[in-house]
């Protein structure tokens, strides 16, 4: 494991995650043009957007958004794929730095008190060696200020591999996998959930319901990308697929 994280930061230092082109200047992570080029959602803070309604009826939503759709064969899948199962984990402060700055000219985080990352389960963030989601959460928190709160926010056994579940199976799956300590400190609180990407709601409403709710907390959600159709994609090698972390080379980078 050692010689795998040594070899991915030599291979990947200094170039961009996406066209793997040498940085320049300012640049950080991801080079202007693919920047540039990202599949936005331009969800924004938009009041009703597609993301948000799928909340809707399950968590006491106030807003949602995400920075880019996830589509299969696309070349941002590289930065979830680098983010997630090649150990660069300054990706995740730089994105989270890169949606907060552009969420801040909007009214999203207007009256969020503080950010929540979806956690690991021990295993697995000690395998990863950290949380990609927190890691956005710091960015975040950069550009913001607004605290992050990761203590006494467990999640107690990873999932099931989600792949192959149904929508309704996979709701069923994450049920009951978070325990929040002292829920108290919530109340009549407004909290941003951060996660990478966002395939089902399931697993971001098991986190908001484990706050206990009816006790006037309530949720914003930001994530790095969404699914297209995240109620019906069948296949998502990002939501926490273990084999995925064992995989070599860039298995979505296009050929050419
Ligand atoms: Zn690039």
């Amino acid at each position: 494991m050692k010689k795998h994280i040594f070899s991915s930061l030599f291979s990947y230092a200094g170039r961009c995650v996406v066209c793997q082109k040498p940085l320049c200047g300012n640049e950080k992570d991801i080079c202007a043009v693919c920047l540039s080029q990202l599949p936005y959602t331009n969800l924004s803070d938009h009041s009703g957007n597609i993301l948000e309604r799928y909340f809707w009826g399950r968590v006491p939503i106030i807003r949602a958004s995400s920075l880019f759709t996830y589509t299969q064969g696309a070349r941002s899948h590289l930065i979830l794929q680098r983010l997630k199962y090649k150990h660069q984990k300054s990706l995740g402060v730089t994105f989270g730095r890169i949606m907060a700055k552009q969420l801040l000219q909007t009214s999203f985080f207007k009256g969020i008190d503080m950010i929540v990352a979806v956690p690991l389960a021990p295993d697995r963030q000690g395998r990863r060696g950290y949380n990609q989601s927190e890691q956005l959460a710091i960015g975040i928190h950069e550009i913001t200020g607004l605290p992050v709160i990761t203590d006494g926010i467990i999640r107690k056994v990873s999932n099931r591999t989600q792949t192959k579940l149904m929508y309704e199976e996979r709701h069923h799956n994450v049920e009951d996998i978070f325990k929040i300590e002292k829920p108290e400190r919530f109340y009549d609180r407004h909290i941003l959930l951060v996660d990478d990407v966002v395939t089902s709601t399931a697993t971001l409403t098991s986190l908001a319901k484990a706050f206990d709710g009816g006790r006037n907390t309530v949720f914003s959600v930001l994530t790095l990308a969404m699914a297209v159709s995240i109620t019906d994609v069948p296949y998502h090698p990002y939501e926490d697929n273990e084999d995925m972390e064992n995989q070599e080379g860039d298995v979505f980078m296009p050929e050419n």
